[in-house]
């Protein structure tokens, strides 16, 4: 998988999938949940995660206070230690995120979490295709065309399946 490739392609197609995305958003196609699941399996079948990791490398997750009390005990760090080393508030939403990217807890070598079992629920979702609320969040989706490699090849698809 050449993800430089499929970012370049991402930057030149997230005008016209953005547009599709704002059209499905409108006027939701009858089964869409559904089609999705099925769009996602044939994008999984195609993209490796272990190739890319640039959510992970790029982006931030958000955190529930739940969810950094579970990782800091992991490590043997109190919340406030693991909160002060690692995460912020952002100021725009009130959103628990990273300080920096990368990810503190991504592997830069084989592009693996050393918390996967524990990732936050905000990794566990995404890039967001099955989401029950996949409207919703299909602005944040555009977003992640140029950037999320599978993101790229679930929309074409979408596209692809709900124009033919
Ligand atoms: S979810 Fe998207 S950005 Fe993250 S590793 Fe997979 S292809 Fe890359
Ligand atoms: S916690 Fe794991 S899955 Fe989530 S961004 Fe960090 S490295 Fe990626």
């Amino acid at each position: 998988m050449n993800v430089n490739k499929l970012e370049r392609r991402g930057a030149q197609k997230k005008k016209e999938l953005k547009k599709f995305l704002k059209r499905i958003e409108k006027k939701s196609p009858k089964g869409l949940l559904k089609t999705n699941a099925e769009v996602a399996v044939e994008t999984w079948a195609e993209v490796d995660c272990l190739a890319c990791a640039n959510c992970c490398k790029k982006m931030t997750p958000t955190f529930k206070k739940a969810e950094v009390k579970r990782i800091a005990t992991h490590l043997g760090l109190s919340y406030k230690e693991y909160f002060d080393k690692y995460l912020e508030v952002d100021q725009d939403n009130g959103d628990i995120v990273n300080k920096s990217t990368p990810c503190q807890h991504l592997n830069m070598k084989d592009h693996k979490c050393d918390v996967y079992e524990l990732r936050p629920a905000d990794c566990r979702l995404f890039p967001h295709f099955q989401r029950k609320d996949f409207n919703d969040v299909s602005y944040v989706i555009a977003e992640n065309i140029p950037r999320c490699p599978a993101t790229l090849v679930f929309v074409e698809k979408l596209q692809e399946r709900l124009m033919s």
